[in-house]
């Protein structure tokens, strides 16, 4: 049998490319943060990770052009060899400083960093215990790391608990994202943290979403819930406007991370550009707090709006993203697409991202979204939504 058979057998995608409902792979042919072009026109962008608006923020920009003059386009090696700078250092101990942690280590992406943190610090006779929801990258990670791992409901303490003690005395890290990037909901961490205590076991929170947003300082879910973890996963791709990742924790750790995590050693080091964009977005994290009120005071806006008008939004009120549950997949890809015409760009979320029956158009705001945009973003989803049905023809007055 050749391997090659399945693909020709594999016809699902070209289907909904033919019903004009194919949400996927769309190419920006430009973007001002809040704003992109697409085919001649422009939508407004509700569908991206930049929570901050710091992709086009003029520090960053000019962070990242200079680091190109400094050092060229890339590092062209691993961390582990060739391809350590002195901006990846600086980086690494901001980022200490920042988190209030020993030390920390970057990788490449995200992606990477749970991949190479997880699998690192886990082997074969310890037990990681994994949210079901838990990002895609923390359970390759776990795949990657030859442990046991026991899955729990999602954030199901419960359920954590039995797992832990079926795990008994054995090596155990508990990780779950801290703010779930589909759903919008926060794990309990103050539990897990207390179970995580009495059974024993380390505790890694992915802060991907949260971290720049969530937490009085910045740090991610687990500041803003008073909880520590002893492992803090944080990405560049969101709130940071631009590529990379790190893991924060002691520094003994972190030592061991850096000899024994496979992305890492393996895979050629974060680019100038984006080490430096990354360090510049920092900055404006550590003294512009009012970048995150703002992004949650939209959110919040939005979220309000779409309740008012009968959507049934999901997630914690603490969140830069509105998910919009609609349930069944092709009533979702419609109003996606009606979305999408109405120049609102979204995100169709299906299996296997979200529990069959829950897709959902996934919607996440930037500080720098104006008032009047976020008008016009209820106006069109009402519009929108009454078109199928999803909302009353009349707004609700509860
Ligand atoms: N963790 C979570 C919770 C994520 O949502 C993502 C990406 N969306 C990642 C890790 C991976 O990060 P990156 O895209 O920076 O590789």
């Amino acid at each position: 049998m050749d391997i090659f058979e399945k693909c020709d057998g594999y016809t699902r995608s070209r289907e909904v490319k033919a019903s004009g409902l194919y949400a996927y792979f769309i190419p920006l042919a430009g973007s001002e943060g809040t704003e992109v072009e697409i085919g001649g026109r422009r939508l407004i962008m509700i569908g991206s990770n930049n929570y901050l608006g710091l992709t086009h923020h003029e520090h960053v920009r000019q962070a990242a052009i200079e680091a190109i003059r400094r050092y060229g386009t890339s590092c062209s090696g691993s961390r582990f060899l060739n391809g350590t700078l002195e901006l990846h250092e600086e980086l690494e101990r901001r980022l200490a400083a920042f988190m209030g942690m020993e030390a920390t280590l970057c990788f490449s992406t995200g992606f990477q960093t749970n991949l190479g943190a997880i699998s690192a610090i886990c082997g074969k006779d310890d037990v990681i215990l994994c949210d079901r929801e838990n990002h895609a990258s923390i359970i390759d990670g776990c795949r990657m790391s030859f442990a046991d791992v026991f899955k729990f409901r999602h954030n199901d303490v419960a359920d954590l608990e039995k797992q832990l003690q079926r795990a008994g005395d054995r090596g155990k890290l508990i990780v779950v994202d801290g703010l779930f990037s589909m759903m919008g909901d926060l794990a309990p961490l103050r539990e897990i943290r207390a179970l995580a205590d009495r059974y024993g076991a380390r505790l890694m929170v992915d802060e991907a979403h949260s971290m720049g947003v969530l937490g009085a300082n910045g740090r991610g879910a687990a500041e803003h819930l008073g909880v520590r973890a002893d492992l803090v996963m944080g990405t560049f791709s969101k709130s940071f406007a631009s590529l990379g990742g790190f893991i924060a924790g002691p520094a003994s750790v972190i030592e061991f991370m850096r000899h024994h995590a496979r992305p890492l050693i393996f895979s050629a080091s974060i680019a100038p550009a984006s080490a430096a964009a990354a360090l510049a977005s920092l900055d404006l994290i550590e003294t512009r707090p009012e970048m995150r009120q703002r992004v949650l005071a939209v959110a919040h806006r939005v979220r309000t709006g779409l309740a008012e008008l009968g959507f049934q939004t999901a997630g914690t009120q603490d969140s830069p993203i509105v998910p919009v549950i609609v349930g069944q997949q092709e009533r979702m890809l419609l109003l996606w697409r009606a979305l999408f015409d109405a120049g609102l760009f979204t995100n169709a979320v299906t299996q296997p991202a979200v529990p069959v029956g829950q897709d959902l158009i996934r919607t996440s705001y930037i500080a720098s979204h104006t008032d009047e945009q976020i008008g016009q973003v209820i106006e069109r989803f009402a519009m929108a939504g009454r078109k199928f049905g999803i909302v009353d023809a009349a707004p609700r007055t509860a």
